[in-house]
Order: structure tokens, then sequence, then C-alpha cells
């Protein structure tokens, strides 16, 4: 599984940091970004929850 960022949408609130910070991060641009290329076992769940929880739908991911 792979997650990805539309930079396009996100607002860089940080929520997906709090719940993942394992996959994701705050860069310089002010946006979140994914720093992992496939998702590991362990937290597979808690991308898919940063998924529902971003309140601006910024998150995706890909089987
Ligand atoms: Fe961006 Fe959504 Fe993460 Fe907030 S929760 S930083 S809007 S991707």
């Amino acid at each position: 599984m792979k997650a990805k960022v539309n930079k396009e949408i996100c607002i860089g609130c940080g929520v997906c940091v709090l719940i993942c910070p394992e996959v994701f991060q705050i860069k310089d641009d002010g946006l979140a970004h994914v720093i992992v290329g496939i998702i590991p076992e362990k937290f597979k769940s808690s991308t898919i929850e940063t998924e529902k929880t971003c309140f601006v739908g910024a998150i995706s991911h890909e089987n």
C-alpha cells in the first residue's frame, strides 16, 4: 500500500502527523509529505485513519 497527499488541497494542519508520524511529516513547504514508499503493515490502519480524519480529504492510498 502507498499513500499520497494532494498538495493542492493540504492545508498543513498536521493532524495526519499526530496520528501517524511514521508515515507523514510536515516539511519546509508547510505541507504534509509521505515519508515512506510502501507503508509497513503495522502502520496501514493508522494511515487509513488519517485518510478518514483529514477534513479536507487530501490523503489517499492505493493498494
Ligand atoms: Fe494536510 Fe490533511 Fe495532513 Fe492536515 S491532515 S496536514 S490537511 S494531509
